[in-house]
């Protein structure tokens, strides 16, 4: 098995570690129901100081379901995110971040930090909803799962159109509200759409380059351009059918190929890390994908990287692959966080 070099590990444990997407806070959740109160100082975070990462995006809600759970119900979002801030203020080292000022803390790489977000926007019927959500600490949002919903289509519709009128005001809001875009899992009209209607840099929390997996998760390089022209950052996802086409060859070093592609079209400064890791969850996964008749493989993720806890491996294989150490700095989390500084501000 590959393993991290000691001077990777030092510049791990020197600079912020931001994973840019992960879903777990559904399960600080679920553990609430079965009698485990502190599930993310319990067990979430010794696998995230093994991987050495000090500051995870949250989703909160979505427009999908895990078991009987719609993450889009609203009594369903109310009890995640008061779980999820509850088990963050409940330690001293915990952080919520809502400002460019807690941004600036979280760079420090004092303690752990959480942003909340919301991955399909199904439960928010209007925009006073989408303020409520921001009032609860809410930060980053995708307005898509895979599928339709009232503001925009996902990349799963088989003729997918762009944003709605309410997409579009969506879009506008959070721009005004100084929430971050996220531009995941939208269909490529609605990509197109979402840049029209915010100015500020976008992020794109967890997909790979379409040139190397033909995958409708993946950007073109046309997009991987656009996000570098406007200063945002692609989180590369570390499922193996997000890094090739044979989930048997998604290496770490294949990643590393990813990572490479899109730094030659938009810059280092545009990477990220967005594992959308979910060994925490992978019973249910299983459970869904026999659900749905898909093959028991298809969440596999990068061989050598598959959990939290191994993450520094992938690092290790982008050194490998000759970025500097300033670059490795920007990928691990500077990158992330200069954004999410930029649009931060003005929050408190
Ligand atoms: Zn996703």
């Amino acid at each position: 098995m590959k393993t991290a070099s000691d001077r990777i590990r030092a510049l791990m444990s020197a600079h912020p570690v931001v994973d840019t997407h992960s879903d777990y806070a559904i399960e600080l959740y679920r553990r609430e129901q079965d009698g485990v109160s502190d599930a993310l100082a319990s067990e979430h975070l010794p696998a995230l100081r093994e991987g050495m990462v000090s500051m995870e995006v949250l989703t909160v809600a979505g427009d999908f379901d895990i078991d009987t759970l719609k993450l889009w119900d609203q009594r369903l979002t109310r009890g995640v995110i008061d779980a999820t801030r509850r088990q963050i203020t409940a330690h001293a080292d915990f952080h919520i971040v809502r400002s460019a000022e807690d941004v600036a803390h979280a760079a420090k790489r004092e303690g752990t930090h959480f942003m909340l977000a919301l991955e399909g926007i199904r439960g928010v019927e209007d925009l006073a909803a989408l303020r409520m959500l921001h009032a609860f600490d809410v930060r980053a949002v995708i307005l898509t799962h895979n599928e339709r919903n009232l503001a925009a289509d996902g990349c799963g519709e088989p003729q997918p159109g762009g944003l709605s009128k309410f997409g579009r005001a969506v879009a506008r809001e959070l721009e005004q509200l100084r929430m971050i875009f996220d531009l995941a899992h939208l269909s490529d009209p609605s990509f197109w759409d979402a840049l029209d209607h915010y100015t500020l840099p976008p992020v794109v929390s967890h997909s790979n380059a379409r040139a190397l997996c033909d995958h409708r998760r993946n950007l073109t390089d046309e997009q991987i351009r656009e996000i570098g022209r406007r200063g945002g950052v692609i989180g590369l996802n570390f499922l193996a059918m997000f890094i090739d086409a044979d989930r048997g060859s998604a290496t770490t070093d294949r990643l590393a190929d990813h990572a490479v592609h899109i730094s030659a079209l938009a810059g280092a400064q545009s990477l990220a890390l967005g594992p959308d890791y979910a060994d925490y969850y992978m019973d249910a996964m299983l459970r869904w994908l026999q659900r749905d008749q898909l093959p028991a493989d298809l969440m596999t993720f990068v061989h050598g990287a598959e959990t939290v806890r191994t993450l520094p491996v992938f690092i290790q294989a982008l050194a490998d692959r000759g970025f500097s150490d300033d670059e490795l700095i920007g990928i691990l989390g500077g990158n992330a966080l200069r954004i999410y500084s930029t649009v931060l501000s003005h929050n408190n």
